[in-house]
């Protein structure tokens, strides 16, 4: 049977529902994160790969044939080495002996199939996508096998990063001097150009609710919303997904009612949101969360994870998701990353 997957948006700061027009924005122009909201209160399971069995919870029509899809399992090793007896891990990768097949190895996939599928039955024009790296590598990947066209927009020095497994004749790819800041400057002015548009970042509901299958299939496979949800970031667009979707697992009953504790984390000295929250702030000062910012980033471990502009402070962003979840963001040195590595 063929589910028509409907849905309405919903702007989280007036409550406005309104048809999907592929638009990012509320109608009224409120600065806020617009949501989807399902028909479909109870998640059904469709008998289809990857993470397209959540397709009812995603803002799509067309269903693209795709093998990319969180995988859940039990931890027992990792779980021993922290003393934890109830850890699972949902794994987005590429790892057949789990069949976990996201091809780049990055869960960026998951936010470009639902996006890129949006954008063409939308008609939004060509999408164009800044990234450091992984969110490049995963447009490109999953553009090229929907044989559909994107912009991606990298710093010269991601330019390593960017491969796909299959000829990517689809796909522009456009290097920029700079960090990742420079390459979302750069992404924003060519998507003023005629006939593209800017993919939306974290305000692309798509783009969430595809992230948001990683929490669907966590609760799937233990069979009950986690009590915590740990995850690092940057922009904490994924740790949002995943409490816009433990939401909906509440409203859908079966997979208890209470929602995820958000146990983040940032790599020092890069730490906006951290010094932000910690402080018990909603907007991040610029002055005193990311004071020298060049240098900050040029010092982490892990530079995927340096967005100078997250959704934070915004309307439905990751301030009103902590406070929601009590959740934390704790800063984590390279030191202590490359020990946690090992
Ligand atoms: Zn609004």
């Amino acid at each position: 049977m063929i589910s028509m997957g409907d849905y309405q948006i919903q702007c989280t700061a007036c409550g406005r529902l309104y048809p999907d027009t592929g638009s990012n924005e509320c109608p009224d122009r409120h600065a806020a994160l617009q949501r989807t909201v399902y028909s479909a209160q109870r998640l059904p399971c469709a008998d289809l790969t990857g993470m397209m069995r959540f397709y009812d919870w995603l803002p799509v029509h067309n269903r693209p044939v795709v093998t990319a899809g969180p995988v859940t399992y039990k931890s027992e090793v990792f779980a021993r080495e922290l003393g934890l007896s109830h850890l699972y891990v949902t794994f987005n990768g590429f790892w057949p002996e789990k069949a976990a097949a996201i091809k780049t190895c990055s869960f960026k996939e998951l936010e470009a199939v639902p996006t890129l599928a949006r954008a063409a039955e939308k008609k939004s024009g060509i999408l164009v996508v800044a990234s450091a790296g992984n969110t490049g590598r995963a447009f490109a990947q999953v553009a090229a096998g929907m044989n559909t066209p994107v912009v991606v927009v990298v710093p010269k020095k991601s330019l390593p990063r960017i491969w796909t497994t299959v000829p990517a004749d689809t796909v522009l790819l456009i290097t920029v001097e700079g960090d990742y800041s420079d390459a979302i400057s750069m992404s924003n002015y060519i998507a003023d150009l005629p006939h593209l548009t800017a993919e939306g970042g974290a305000k692309n509901c798509a783009r969430r609710d595809g992230m948001g299958t990683v929490m669907l299939d966590g609760a799937t496979t233990i069979g009950r919303i986690p009590d915590y949800y740990v995850q690092a970031v940057g922009s904490g667009t994924g740790a949002i997904a995943a409490w816009e979707a433990s939401q909906r697992l509440v409203r859908d009953g079966r997979f208890g009612h209470h929602l995820p504790r958000m146990v983040l984390s940032q790599n020092h000295p890069f730490i906006p949101m951290a010094n932000a929250w910690n402080a018990g702030r909603r907007e991040i000062d610029p002055m005193t969360d990311m004071a020298d910012a060049t240098q900050a980033i040029s010092e982490v471990y892990a530079d995927v994870l340096t967005n100078r502009n997250p959704p934070y402070g915004i309307t439905g962003g990751l301030f009103d998701c902590l406070t929601e979840t009590g959740g934390e963001i704790a800063a984590v040195r390279n030191d202590e990353a490359r020990r946690a590595q090992t």
